[in-house]
């Protein structure tokens, strides 16, 4: 299959308002640009480094997505980067990205990334970091972070029932913040959650951006 027909068979078969997030780690600039030519205008990658190499060799209407654990010193090269971090899991985090947006003049929108997997290796926060860090955003004014939603990566398994029972905490943590934080902030709107094995249940769990690499570049 090419990238082209799997992106066309993706599309076929997800609801138009979810947002196609193409993980193009490890790939290459004419693999993505094969992305890029099928209408793909939204790109993750989780190394600061790589991000950095492709973006210039690539075209200026392209979206990246900080998809990976992001290092606070790193802060300074993916904020004027990206249009969305979706790894936001730490007040320090929080306050460097503040700092570094202000100097770059930009407001940058970030998600609250939640652990739901089993496996201890996967970064993310617990409910009460999440709030806690939800607090700390409203109190302090931070004019140059948008939080507009939450992510999450499902248990890697092959147990169904785990992933959609993971899968729905997270769209319950995203109800509940926007009930006691974000009632009024139509920004506060994203649920990032479903990789190349799960993206169906994932919408069917309520997601509305999907991160698909394999799926779409092949193995
Ligand atoms: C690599 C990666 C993906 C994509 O994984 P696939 O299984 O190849 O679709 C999605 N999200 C994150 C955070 C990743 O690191």
């Amino acid at each position: 299959m090419s990238v082209i027909s799997n992106i066309n068979e993706i599309r076929r078969i997800i609801p138009p308002e979810v947002t196609i997030v193409a993980v193009s780690k490890t790939r290459t600039v004419d693999e993505i640009m094969e992305a890029y030519q099928a209408g793909i205008r939204n790109f993750g990658e989780n190394r600061v480094q790589e991000l950095m190499t492709k973006k210039p060799m690539l075209p200026e209407d392209i979206r990246w997505h900080f998809i990976g654990h992001l290092q606070r010193n790193k802060a300074r090269m993916v904020v004027p980067a990206a249009t969305l971090i979706h790894s936001l899991d730490s007040a320090g985090l929080l306050n460097e990205i503040q700092t570094v947006a202000e100097k770059s003049n930009k407001a940058i929108d970030c998600l609250l990334q939640f652990h739901i997997a089993t496996e201890e290796t996967k970064f993310g926060m617990t409910e009460q970091e999440a709030y806690s860090l939800a607090e700390i955003w409203i109190n302090s004014r931070y004019g140059h972070v948008n939080l507009t939603g939450v992510m999450g990566m499902a248990s890697f398994t092959d147990d169904h029932a785990l992933i959609e029972r993971e899968f729905r905490l997270l769209k319950g943590y995203f109800d509940k913040l926007r009930t006691d934080f974000f009632m009024n902030c139509e920004r506060f709107s994203t649920i990032s959650m479903g990789m190349t094995g799960d993206y169906l249940l994932a919408i069917r769990e309520g997601s509305n951006m999907v991160r698909i690499g394999t799926g779409i570049f092949g193995h």
